[in-house]
């Protein structure tokens, strides 16, 4: 992407979150779905932003992308979500493993808004292992017949198009499908109970006898894990992005607060133990930016050279510690942030304790901290260390 087009990107991102604000902080303070994340997205170009212009995107690379995505990130780990489960895992695997119908067939669409992705692998019975899943398909005629249940999936009660996962019936390896939610047999379930994030929709899903077309098998049959880890290295990526957004905006959220705020006859900032949280954020949000920008560049020189297995392997090794890094750096961010704002930190009327609330589901999704540790440790060790396969 040519440096004008991306600075171009980044503008449209930043009249994006100073549309959005406004709206979500009430959506968040009313605990509803944010209605008008879609409309102004599409407004603002943002619903294709790492899809070719050929098919209606804006061609972004990783780095611009992440760069976008931190941006988006201050407004909101929700706001950011649905961002990841549309574009970076919903848009992603399409792009890449799809054929040129499918690419024709489903991204304009969504690039308009007119369709909306999500990524549904993990399932009732399998989170940290997606081998464990139950779901399962079988050929009849020109038609893949897939049941099964899919569990806290971002964007799973708002999408039209979901990129989900089953295995043969009677044995064989994982697949992946494009599934149409319009498809008879399939039932959502919005899934409200969260601890945070309000704004954002997140689902279970059902399929009973779901009919998908053979014309939306995804990649060869019996690719879908291979498929489902390629797109997380792209979702850890967003997710790291987001979380550096957090940092970023809690970084300014405390500062400006210690300035006003008076205690003991002076601003806060001026008392030494409040400055060292300031320091704190701020050694987590350089660091954070370094493991982001290391892993869009390591992401977009493998997008360059798609058969080098080493740059592939690199990009998945940095996404995966750029994401467990940031996702911990935010959540003591927004921690700090909070015990900067003393007890009106401890509400959702203020930016930090809203982070502090969303931020949280980082260090789970997308691979929890404790899977991305021992990926990261054999990655040291050494492959005969692997603690699972
Ligand atoms: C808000 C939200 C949105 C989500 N969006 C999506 C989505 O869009 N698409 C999708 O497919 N999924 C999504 N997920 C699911 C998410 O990826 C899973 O929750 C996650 O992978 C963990 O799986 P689990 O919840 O089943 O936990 P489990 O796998 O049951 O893990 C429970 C605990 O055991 C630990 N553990 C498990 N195995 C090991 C091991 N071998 N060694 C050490 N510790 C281990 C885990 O780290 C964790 O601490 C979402 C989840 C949430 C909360």
């Amino acid at each position: 992407m040519s440096g004008a087009n991306a600075q171009r990107l980044l503008d449209d991102v930043e009249a994006f979150c100073q549309e959005i604000r406004p709206v979500e902080e009430l959506c968040y303070v009313e605990h509803r779905y944010n209605d008008q994340l879609i409309p102004l997205a599409k407004k603002h170009g943002l619903l294709g932003m790492i899809v070719p212009t050929e098919y209606g995107g804006r061609g972004s690379d990783t780095v611009t992308y992440a760069r976008a995505l931190a941006r988006i990130g201050r407004e909101g780990t929700g706001v950011r979500t649905f961002f990841s489960g549309h574009t970076s895992i919903g848009e992603y695997p399409i792009l890449t493993w799809g054929n040129d119908e499918q690419k024709r067939r489903y991204l304009p669409g969504a690039c308009t808004g007119e369709k909306v992705c999500a990524f549904g692998l993990t399932e009732p019975e399998a989170g940290s292992n997606p081998l464990e899943m139950q779901s399962t398909y079988e050929r009849r005629g020109d038609r893949f017949i897939l049941n099964g249940v899919k569990y806290l999936i971002s964007n799973g009660g708002i999408a039209t198009t979901i990129v989900t996962f089953a295995y043969p019936k009677g044995g064989g390896r994982v697949s992946a499908f494009i599934l149409d939610t319009a498809t008879p047999g399939f039932a959502a379930e919005d899934l409200t109970a969260k601890m945070g994030m309000p704004t954002a929709n997140t689902a279970m899903f059902e399929m009973t006898d779901c009919a998908v077309p053979a014309a939306n098998l995804l990649g060869e049959e019996g690719a879908g894990f291979r498929i489902a880890m390629g797109t997380l290295v792209s979702g850890r990526i967003s997710v790291a992005s987001g979380c550096l957004g957090v940092i970023e905006d809690c970084l300014l959220e405390a500062c400006n607060y210690a300035k006003e705020r008076h205690q003991h006859g002076k601003a806060i900032a001026r008392h030494q133990l409040v400055q060292e949280h300031i320091a704190a954020i701020e050694m987590h949000r350089i660091a954070s930016e370094s493991l982001v920008l290391r892993a869009a560049e390591a992401k977009d020189a493998s997008t360059r050279e798609p058969k080098n297995p080493e740059l592939t392997a690199r990009a998945d090794i940095l996404a995966a510690q750029a994401k467990m890094f940031a996702a911990n750096a935010s959540w003591d961010a927004a921690d700090r942030a909070v015990q900067v704002y003393g007890g009106r930190g401890w509400s959702t009327l203020y930016r930090p304790g809203r982070h502090l609330q969303d931020t949280r589901v980082c260090r789970i999704y997308e691979g929890t901290d404790e899977i991305l540790k021992l990926k990261i440790a054999a990655s040291v060790l050494g492959k005969e260390y692997e603690a699972f396969k």
